[in-house]
């Protein structure tokens, strides 16, 4: 069982990471942390500590690009660049229209994203994606790029789109919610395996009313998924692991 996407040091997961890590260690195979600017130094530090079954990746999530100057964008971009033997991954990059639907914040995020699409170039690193309500957006650029390595992490666009995604080669990640959504209940039914990737988003989107994310509940994820597709876990999690050898080296 592989986590790609968590993040061990948000609140509600730091404060008893090293508790869960080590029962997480019990079932499963690898995690990968998602960093940001603020947890760039204690992501690493976690990676070296439990070096083979912690990989990091490092973005700049919408969220974070609006609270940065330009210059402390670059800075982090650079500090990114020192650690590139350090990560498997650029992500969570990408657009949000959720939280930021007016045209000049729009603007600046998409200058931010290409900064970041073009460090993920340089350093040949797969991107995992945030795309809420800007799906379109960030494919039509990703694939303007020339990406090959893709990753759209807790997809929620259309089924139309989705279409596109498999047809490009890009990698679809089924998280925790999936029972909550329609199209990614489909997608985690249909979507070819060798495309799917399994994902907690923790310490976000429990499966479980009132408890915190955790990256082992990504066993949730399998056995909705073999339910769906009318295979047995093991198999499932045998192609989703070889995916992410396939994409992440890992
Ligand atoms: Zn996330």
């Amino acid at each position: 069982m592989i986590d790609t996407h968590c993040h061990l040091l948000y609140k509600g997961l730091k404060e008893k990471h090293g508790e869960i890590i080590e029962d997480a260690k019990k079932s499963m195979k690898a995690i990968i942390n998602c960093g940001y600017p603020g947890d760039v130094e204690k992501s690493l530090e976690l990676k070296r500590d439990h070096d083979g079954f912690i990989y990091l990746s490092l973005g700049l999530h919408p969220i974070d690009i609006v609270k940065m100057s330009d210059q402390e964008i670059d800075e982090y971009i650079d500090l990114v660049r020192t650690h590139k033997d350090d990560i498997v991954a650029i992500g969570e990059i990408g657009l949000d229209k959720h939280w930021y639907p007016k045209p000049e914040q729009q603007l600046r995020l998409e200058r931010v994203f290409q900064q970041m699409l073009d460090l993920a170039k340089e350093l040949q690193l797969p991107v995992i994606l945030h795309t809420r309500k800007a799906e379109q957006e960030c494919f039509d650029i990703v694939r303007e790029n020339g990406f090959k390595d893709v990753v759209f992490h807790c997809y929620a666009g259309n089924m139309t789109l989705a279409k596109d995604i498999k047809e490009e080669g890009y990698y679809i990640s089924i998280g925790t919610n999936l029972m909550r959504s329609k199209n990614t209940k489909k997608l985690a039914q249909r979507f070819p395996l060798e495309q799917l990737l399994t994902e907690t988003d923790s310490p976000f989107l429990s499966p479980y009313p009132k408890k915190i994310n955790v990256p082992q509940n990504v066993g949730y994820v399998l056995e909705r998924m073999s339910e769906l597709r009318g295979l047995p876990v093991e198999e499932i999690d045998k192609v989703i692991e070889k995916n992410c050898e396939k994409l992440f080296g890992i």
